[in-house]
């Protein structure tokens, strides 16, 4: 994926940055503890297609 793609892509749902996780096929807003997948390195920024972190995500720096 194209580092300078994260740079412009936020959160639909509060606007804020996204991180791309370590294994690089989501990319996570900690504020709505949601991911977006990755996929085919194009980012689907839809809720219906995000998956919302588990307690260990959520609490992970
Ligand atoms: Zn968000």
């Amino acid at each position: 994926m194209d580092p300078k793609l994260l740079d412009i892509l936020a959160c639909p749902l509060c606007k804020g940055p996204l991180k791309l996780a370590n294994d690089k096929t989501e990319l996570v807003c900690k504020a709505d503890a949601l991911a977006f997948p990755v996929r085919d390195g194009i980012p689907v920024m839809l809720e219906t297609e995000a998956r919302t972190l588990n307690v260990d995500e959520r609490l992970d720096k």
